[in-house]
């Protein structure tokens, strides 16, 4: 049987995460990524992992005549996991428009060429962030949505709106993931995060602390209204993650008679504050972490944190990895990294 899928952004963290465990199911794997922010490295080190060289194409999805051409050569995929986006959040205040033109102009190019060529499934890589700041804790899914702090959240938001309309229209089956906080990588150590410039997530920011190529972590704001602090939240192993958007393409695939978008929350449903992040990292690396408090970062809400049951009813996912996990392999990551990509 054919069981050809379509990543988009399939060079970068959770993209290329995801391709070592479609292709452990047993999915073939055209990976697709403009090498904006990935390294085409990343084909040989998914390769070294699983043993199978998946299908790479540079494509700029901004580019409709590229995305047709690629997707009818590919027109025999059975489903597309769209992760292509740009995601810097503090970037996107500052340059909105290039956030909504290369992040809208993705997704309608790629729904286009999934229509032109008969390929009706797509799971979207969604945010936590489209809760906005969220008036019950933990986040089930039937909770509103709110308008995102930042350009980057509404076109995350505003793709689930596109997404929902097209799926109305009957030829398209769609899955949305609101991410909570992703880190982690590949217990190889072959794939991991590898944010270009100075990183703006916690994670990286930490590990690079540690090996000394930035000099201190800011941890933003310790007057929250959490149990020390600072601000509390959900964060899951990138590996996780990667498995539960196989188990979603395989419900979206079984699922014939889907008539609405359908959305589940990835993360644990367990919070951790920065703090207990930091601490958790200098027990399990043994290093000594240079960090101070400064000012609340812009945008930041104090705690979030999901109720997951809805993914681990409905798909049959299961978090089978904790914060040291994540920790550790973050660390091994860096370590192995610091010199290439
Ligand atoms: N954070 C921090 N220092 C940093 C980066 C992040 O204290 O250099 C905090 C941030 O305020 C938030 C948490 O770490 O409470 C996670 O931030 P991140 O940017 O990783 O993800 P977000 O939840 O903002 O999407």
């Amino acid at each position: 049987m054919n069981k050809k899928i379509i990543v988009t952004g399939g060079c970068g963290f959770i993209g290329s995460h995801t391709a070592v465990e479609l292709q452990n199911k047993g999915y073939d794997v055209v990976l697709i990524d403009d090498l904006s922010n990935a390294y085409e490295n990343t084909i040989n080190r998914v390769f070294m992992i699983t043993g199978i060289r998946p299908i790479f194409e540079k494509i700029d999805l901004k580019d409709e005549k590229e995305t047709q051409h690629c997707f009818h050569k590919h027109r025999d995929a059975i489903g597309v996991i769209h992760f292509a986006a740009y995601k810097a959040v503090g970037e996107s205040k500052t340059d909105p428009i290039k956030y909504y033109e290369n992040n809208f102009k993705g997704l309608i190019h790629v729904l286009k060429a999934m229509q032109s060529n008969s390929i009706s499934n797509i799971i979207f890589s969604s945010s936590a962030t489209v809760y906005g700041l969220p008036e019950k804790l933990p986040i089930q899914e039937d909770l509103p949505t709110q308008r995102p702090f930042s350009p980057y959240g509404n076109t995350k938001k505003v793709g689930e709106e596109i997404l929902e309309d097209v799926v109305k229209c009957g030829w398209l089956k769609a899955i949305s993931l609101r991410y909570f906080n992703p880190i982690g990588a590949h217990e190889s150590g072959n794939i991991g995060e590898l944010p270009q410039g100075t990183p703006n997530n916690l994670m990286p920011y930490i590990t690079q602390t540690a090996v000394g190529k930035l000099d201190q972590l800011q941890v933003f704001g310790d007057d929250y209204e959490t149990k020390d602090g600072t601000a509390v939240r959900d964060y899951i192993h990138v590996v996780d993650l990667a498995l539960a958007h196989v188990k979603a393409l395989d419900y979206l695939l079984n699922n014939e008679d889907q008539t609405n978008l359908e959305i589940f929350n990835l993360g644990t449903g367990k919070g951790y504050t920065v703090m207990e992040v930091i601490k958790t990292f200098e027990r399990v690396s043994g290093q000594e972490l240079n960090y101070e408090i400064v000012e609340r970062r812009d945008g930041d809400v104090p705690s979030l944190f999901a109720n997951g049951d809805k993914a681990s009813k409905i798909l049959g996912w299961e978090v089978k990895r904790n914060l040291d996990d994540m920790i550790q392999d973050s660390w091994k990551w860096e370590q192995n990294n610091r010199n290439n990509n």
